[in-house]
């Protein structure tokens, strides 16, 4: 299987920004070749980050509308990401579900709208410190999963990121154990959902990856790559983390 690195922009990134991704772009093959690196930064640079990626490395959208098009003013559609040369685009991120209220029976609309779109859909799953401290984390995940991944759910059109929300741009990350349960338990959810071949399906990590635990976590079983936000803003450090995809 190889592993996909994720680098999700967030809200960051000026159009002097693309000078990272093509830096990231010049260095992928040569120091991950085993992996696919993918850039998601804000829809206003999806179009010329494609450019500047010039196919060395994919680019995608942050989130799509469930509908190819319509009086829907702000939103973006898969097919728009799919039309500026983005190849992919993360839906259910949990910033997306705290700020807008986004439940699981959308996120699996926005999955639709990915593969209607020909887009690899990247569904972002992960519990809340809360919901780990009383022990409900396996379930809310398993419950996450059944409703935000829909049957036709297949190895190459989709990918899973657990995030643990406590995680994300916290410095906190989980351990390893931790991360091979969860990732366990969420393959054997996704087998009962879309059976066997579920089991090519990479299923990422995302919370605080960063270059120097990078190597523990891409190295972690189940681990299927890293879906990483605020240390694929710069080159170099989003280097140092793909660098580390296994060989
Ligand atoms: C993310 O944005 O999905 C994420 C994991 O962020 P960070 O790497 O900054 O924790």
């Amino acid at each position: 299987m190889r592993q996909l690195i994720a680098g999700n922009w967030k809200m960051h990134g000026l159009s002097a920004a693309l000078s990272e991704i093509e830096t990231v772009a010049e260095t992928a093959v040569a120091s991950a070749p085993n992996a696919d690196i993918l850039i998601c930064p804000p829809a206003t640079l999806v179009s010329r980050a494609a450019q500047a990626a010039a196919g060395r490395i994919a680019i995608g959208g942050q989130d799509c509308h469930p509908e190819p098009q319509g009086a829907f003013t702000g939103d973006i559609s898969a097919e728009m990401l799919r039309d500026a040369g983005a190849s992919a685009v993360i839906v259910g991120h949990s910033e997306r579900r705290q700020y807008y209220g986004e439940d699981s029976a959308l996120v699996a609309a926005k999955a639709r709208a990915a593969w209607r779109a020909g887009l690899l859909a990247i569904i972002c799953i992960g519990e809340t410190e809360s919901q780990r401290n009383l022990g409900d984390h396996l379930n809310v995940c398993a419950s996450q999963l059944t409703d935000s991944v829909p049957q036709e759910a297949r190895v190459a059109n989709t990918a899973i990121a657990y995030e643990p929300v406590w995680a994300i741009g916290t410095g906190k990350t989980a351990t390893p154990d931790d991360i091979a349960a969860m990732h366990a338990h969420i393959r054997e959810c996704l087998v009962g959902r879309v059976g066997e071949q579920a089991r090519g399906i990479r299923i990422l990590y995302g919370g605080s990856v960063k270059p120097g635990n990078a190597r523990e976590i891409l190295r972690t079983p189940e681990v299927g790559g890293a879906l990483v936000g605020g240390a694929s803003l710069s080159a170099p450090e989003f280097q140092a983390i793909f660098s580390e995809a296994s060989p």
